[in-house]
């Protein structure tokens, strides 16, 4: 059984991008900047975001933190976003989710400039992925791709299945996999005998938020298992989607949580940055 690390794996890419950035300091006259905005006291949140700042920290990217209190309005925050729209230092933005409830999710991330979308989430990206066109890819699944290309795993011919059909996670990676040439099924919470489904899958992709919901009646001998799920067990430990101790001895690989798709997530983002900074300086 082959452990994907994506912790050790996206270390890897954060160490090429960070000489990058060393390269693009000769180069260009400024570094890549990626502008997070965090409306709110999310604990989650406040965790993700020092993260990103951390990870563009260590690459040498700039970064810049906004934050607001709760009470902060979807015009004012639409304002906000307008402004980075229009500063030419700023290659990407991301709005922290989840927002406040009077604010609408959908207005705010419709009013990113799609060039500078790094989280791939305004409809004009979701629209060029959907259509196979190059754009910016929303962070996990693109984090999933690099970790198949990474073990070598060619998906062309394969048996995809994806359990969970979200915009973040389930459809973009469905997508990606079928533009790498691979069958797939989408799963969610109406499909019949799931069992069954997953149980054809070469490549078995969990994205569900259910603590070790797929155990080894779902998975097929020699299968790679992503687990992109990220939920506490019984014991408040953090765990996947996938009952690893159960599935390890029956799969060819698979990503453990913590240590697999979460690390290679930031890693993406900062790729998404750098990508933007290269559109921005054509
Ligand atoms: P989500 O929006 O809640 O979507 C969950 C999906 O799972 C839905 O499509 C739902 O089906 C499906 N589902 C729920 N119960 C099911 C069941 N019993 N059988 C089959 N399908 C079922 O979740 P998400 O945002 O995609 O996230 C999924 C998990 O990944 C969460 O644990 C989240 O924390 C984690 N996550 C991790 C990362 C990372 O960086 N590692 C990033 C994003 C998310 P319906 O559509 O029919 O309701």
């Amino acid at each position: 059984m082959m452990r994907i690390s994506g912790k050790d794996i996206s270390l890897k890419i954060k160490d090429e991008i960070k000489e990058e950035i060393e390269k693009i300091k000769v180069h260009y006259p400024r570094v890549p900047q990626l502008a997070v905005i965090l409306v709110g006291d999310n604990q989650a949140s406040q965790t993700y975001v020092r993260n990103k700042e951390r990870g563009c920290q260590y690459v040498g990217m700039d970064s810049l933190v906004i934050r607001h209190e709760e009470s902060f309005t979807e015009e004012q925050l639409l304002a906000e976003i307008e402004m980075l729209n229009q500063n030419d230092q700023v290659d990407g933005i991301l709005v922290q989710l989840p927002l406040p409830r009077h604010i609408c999710e959908d207005r705010v991330l419709e009013a990113i400039d799609p060039s500078k979308d790094v989280d791939g989430f305004h409809p004009a990206n979701v629209a060029r992925l959907f259509l196979g066109q190059h754009s910016l890819v929303p962070c996990t699944p693109k984090g999933m791709m690099v970790l198949l290309d990474q073990i070598g795993y060619d998906l062309t011919g394969k048996e995809v299945v994806v359990v969970g059909r979200s915009h973040i996670v389930g459809k973009p990676v469905a997508l990606l996999c079928l533009q790498s040439n691979a069958t797939v099924t989408i799963a969610h919470s109406h499909t019949e005998n799931l069992k069954e489904v997953c149980q054809r899958a070469d490549v078995l992709i969990a994205a569900v938020g259910k603590a070790k919901m797929i155990n080894s009646d779902y998975v097929k001998d020699g299968a790679v298992v992503l687990d992109v799920g990220i939920n506490r067990d019984d014991n408040n430990k953090l765990c996947g989607d996938v009952d690893y101790e159960d599935v390890k001895d029956k799969v060819y690989a698979i990503t453990p949580v913590p240590g697999g798709i979460g690390p290679m997530t930031i890693t993406m983002l900062l790729k998404n940055t750098l990508e933007a900074f290269y559109n921005h300086m054509k």
